[in-house]
């Protein structure tokens, strides 16, 4: 066997390190790296599926033309032809790049240069805007600087650390263990403040259920208290800060007692004031923050007001203290580096006349950008009105992802040239543009990402990319080169590239900027081949970089002090209405990644959640007549979506969760992109994606069908319909309320081929038919209608696929709908390593086998591996014990 080559997770911000190994079957193995400080070896179902993802199914391998494969040299020449003449014609500001998180930081370097540098526009935004731009807003107010403070340790060194709207336990799953074994050893006291009880709340202490988007209002609170109470560190705020009287006499109006905070927040004043008295008392206290923060009208400020907290009691930069921004995709944290966001210039500089003239002298470049540009929804909206005229896509999906999907679809239209580079052959976006350029991915390209502690870390190629695939930096300098920049793009692989970034964060920097990694500019091809992670700042070569700043002032702002923000609460800028009753929150589920291209790919990550659905609390599910496992048709004022529904006691009255996962190429009705609103932030820019009045109503669907194939699924039926991808076969669910007349015969025109050796059963009185095909005595496909949704369990109906041949009883079992004879169902998967449904866990613990975690894990293998499904297993202990809490 191969050695492992150690890389990077592809898919959150924790960036954990992977051990990747060659099988020699053309298989690889996946570890958890031991020696990366990110995750010391764990890693969660998803990191722990990566091997799964690594077909070259639905790659894109060629560069493609108006739909037709080209040559590369052709799509090359024709993106930049078609950039270079609307610059010639309209000026730099009328082309755009919308570039990801997803890149690696080498071409996100090339990207911005190319645009801030060369074209000369500051048009280049990146997905990244969707997800944590009000932080960078945020933290340059009170820092200076878009500096974190701290890092993953001191979530395990701190007494206290609080949640504020972050599903750690799913989105950051790695740090969720990290964290719940630090309460394990020493107590941490663990507080979520999450209008939704997720499964982060397994192992809290205090859950405050607040009302959507009124965290300013209750930070503000906590600074008057601990202000009146004395819970303050004088020195600190004296020697190292300006501004607390403002912010402190703005705090005071806009939370003045303990009575309006809690009505505001839709609490318990006993519940608030336990909150503020444990907070202003722990001394080494950890703020956690992440999309329920930022993805608001109010992000920045709401940012700000937990910052003014930590600055007042001087719990910043110091073991287990700090606010700590937590951020969504792999690399959100180089592309805040190179300046990937529109409105920064280059290595955290900004647009000042400084900057700007160091930057270019240092790119020796014509036309620096001399101001920001636009940010994601209005390069939008700039394209929809026509003054975009050339766009390049790299790496996402804003068809699927950006708020008012409808718009940006048409936007997209509407733009008379579109490339997209992608590793995908099909998605939502690449229905569009004019050129698609192959791009290499997780597996099989080459360079740094940086996590969400400030640790740089390699992205390995440990496979040969296929077809034409190129790697994103190369792609981008050979565009460059056409544009006559060539001198300047003229780089040999991504060691050449990084070293000139790291280059410019040193350039005349002298202390002045946090981000400098002067350190890492020497390295030789052989040195970065063999980086270790590395905190930065990185000043000098050799040092391992810097673990935590700001514990002693040294801000970076013109006086070196922090600055208190003073903020007041102002309600999500969308009012719910006789119309739209509901407010709309919207995230990540456990097992899927963005838009699924990836994460999809994997069967036993698909099953965790098989379906798009939409999360509402019973009662209000029995006011709009909506029932577990029935559809509804969810809209707002920008779109519709048709989601399964989902009865949850956690989820907070008045507003219903949907995930973001689904598209059009997985789905007929789901992209919960076309509900939101495109409203923003007007500081930050990110669109406020926790809150879009919204209504909901049952979808009557007259018919259910389950269609199982060895096939690819053929063709998009039904008003309703997502497919996944099961163990050797396509499974769509599917509904509809058109009237069918002859059911074999749609079987066979939509979904299975029939074969000599065909089952059927059909009951037209109670709207049951079943259909299958088999081919030399194996299952070849089948198909389910029910006049109800409850059709076989997809554990059952992939077991009969995996069989080589079906006896009597297997056959007897596809035409009654279930399984003949004693069969167990186990129900939805909870844990995805070892396959373990819910009704397994219920059955263990009713026996009596399995009363605790670790029992269960004994008993079921469940939950010892990755470990991400230990907050669900906990949530079915409590429900079926009928306890409170067992941590
Ligand atoms: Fe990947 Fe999971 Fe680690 Fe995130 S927590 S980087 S998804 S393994």
């Amino acid at each position: 066997m191969a050695d492992p080559v150690r890389t990077t997770c592809p898919y959150c911000g924790v960036g954990c390190g992977v051990l990747v190994t060659a099988q020699g079957d053309g298989n690889f193995t996946i570890k958890g790296d031991p020696d990366h400080p990110a995750n010391y070896g764990r890693l969660c179902s998803k990191g722990s599926a990566l091997g799964e993802t690594l077909s070259d199914d639905g790659r894109l391998l060629n560069p493609v033309m108006d739909g037709i494969d080209v040559s590369w040299d052709t799509a090359l020449d024709r993106v930049a032809s078609a950039f270079t003449s609307v610059i010639k014609e309209h000026g730099p500001d009328a082309v755009a790049f919308y570039v990801s998180g997803q890149l690696m930081t080498e071409a996100y370097y090339v990207a911005n240069k190319l645009m801030k540098g060369f074209i000369g526009s500051a048009n280049i935004d990146t997905n990244s805007r969707l997800c944590m731009a009000s932080s960078v807003a945020g933290h340059k107010r009170a820092f200076g600087s878009d500096t974190v403070p701290g890092n993953y340790e001191d979530l395990e060194q701190a007494d206290m650390v609080v949640l504020v709207g972050s599903n750690l336990a799913w989105c950051h799953p790695v740090l969720y263990q990290r964290l719940a074994q630090a309460k394990k050893s020493h107590g941490t006291r663990i507080v979520v403040i999450d209008p939704r009880r997720t499964a982060s709340c397994e192992i809290a202490d205090q859950h405050l259920a607040i009302q959507p988007g009124t965290d300013v209002r209750l930070f503000n609170g906590l600074l008057s208290h601990m202000a009146e109470f004395g819970s303050t560190n004088d020195a600190y705020v004296v020697h190292h800060t300006e501004g607390l009287q403002d912010a402190l006499k703005a705090a005071q109006s806009d939370a003045p007692d303990l009575n309006t905070v809690a009505e505001t927040c839709g609490l318990e004043p006993a519940d608030v004031l336990e909150f503020f008295k444990t907070f202003s008392q722990t001394e080494k206290v950890v703020t956690v923050y992440s999309q329920g923060v930022n993805q608001s009208s109010q992000g920045t400020d709401k940012v700000n007001a937990i910052i003014n907290c930590h600055l007042l009691t001087g719990r910043i930069g110091k073991l287990g203290c700090g606010p700590f921004s937590i951020t969504g995709q792999p690399n959100a944290m180089g592309g805040r580096e190179v300046g990937g966001l529109a409105n920064t210039l280059a290595a955290h500089m900004e647009f000042d006349e400084a900057s700007v003239d160091r930057v270019q002298r240092f790119w020796n470049a014509p036309l620096a950008a001399q101001k920001p540009g636009l940010k994601a929804v209005d390069m939008f909206e700039a394209m929809h009105n026509g003054k975009i005229k050339a766009l390049w896509v790299m790496a996402t999906n804003p068809a699927v992802s950006l708020p008012d999907a409808n718009r940006v679809r048409e936007a997209l239209d509407i733009c008379p040239f579109v490339a997209v580079s992608d590793c995908v052959s099909k998605n939502d976006t690449i229905a569009y543009p004019d050129v698609i350029l192959p791009s290499t991915t997780w597996g099989d390209r080459d360079g740094t990402v940086t996590n969400s502690e400030r640790r740089i870390s390699r992205q390995r190629p440990f496979r040969t990319a296929p077809g034409a695939a190129r790697e994103d930096w190369h792609i981008i300098c050979d565009v460059a080169a056409r544009m006559d920049h060539k001198d300047a793009f003229s780089f040999s692989g991504p060691a050449a590239i990084f070293k000139e970034h790291a280059k410019l964060s040193a350039f005349e920097n002298n202390g002045s900027r946090d981000f400098d990694i002067g350190g890492l500019s020497t390295l030789d091809d052989q040195a970065y081949d063999e980086l270790n992670p590395v905190l930065w700042p990185n000043r000098v070569a050799g040092e391992k970089g810097q673990e935590r700043l700001f514990a002693n002032g040294g801000y970076f702002t013109a006086n070196e002090q922090a600055r208190f923000l003073a903020v007041r609460y102002q309600a999500p800028l969308q009012k719910i209405s006789i119309d739209y009753p509901l407010s709309l929150n919207t995230g990540r589920v456990r097992d899927q990644w963005h838009t699924m291209t990836r994460t999809g790919l994997s069967p036993r990550l698909a099953y965790h959640r098989a379906e798009p659905f939409v999360e509402i609390h019973p009662h209000d599910a029995s006011s709009y007549g909506l029932q577990e496992r029935e559809l509804a048709v969810v809209t707002s004022r920008w779109g519709e979506a048709v989601l399964r529904v989902s009865l949850n006691e956690g989820q907070q009255r008045g507003s219903v969760f949907a995930p973001i996962h689904w598209s059009d190429t997985n789905s007929a009705n789901a992209v919960v992109g076309r509900l939101v609103s495109p409203v923003t932030d007007v500081i930050s820019g990110q669109p406020e994606s926790k809150f879009t009045p919204v209504a909901v109503a049952p979808f009557n669907a007259t018919w259910h069908a389950l269609v199982v194939t060895r096939e690819t699924f053929k063709q998009p039926i039904g008003a309703y319909w997502t497919t996944i991808n099961g163990k050797g076969c396509t499974i769509a669910s599917i509904a509809g309320t058109e009237n069918i007349e002859d059911w074999q015969v749609w079987a066979m025109d939509h979904a299975i081929q029939p074969t000599t050796d065909w089952l059927s059963f059909s009951d037209k009185a109670s709207g049951q038919h079943r259909f299958a095909a088999l081919k030399n005595g194996q299952l070849d496909a089948a198909i389910f209608i029910s006049s109800s949704s409850d059709l076989p369990s997809l554990d059952w109906i992939q077991g009969q696929f995996a069989l080589d041949v079906l006896d009597d009883q297997g056959r007897a079992g596809l035409l009654a709908g279930r399984p003949a004879g004693e069969t167990f169902d186990p129900g939805p998967m909870v844990c995805s390593c070892f396959s373990v449904g819910v009704n397994d866990l219920r059955r263990a613990i009713s026996d009596g086998q399995a009363l605790s975690i670790e029992a269960i894990g004994e008993v079921l293998q469940a939950g010892t591996n990755c470990g991400s499904c230990r907050p669900e297993i906990q949530a079915v202990l409590e429900q079926e014990l009928d306890i409170e809490k067992v941590v």
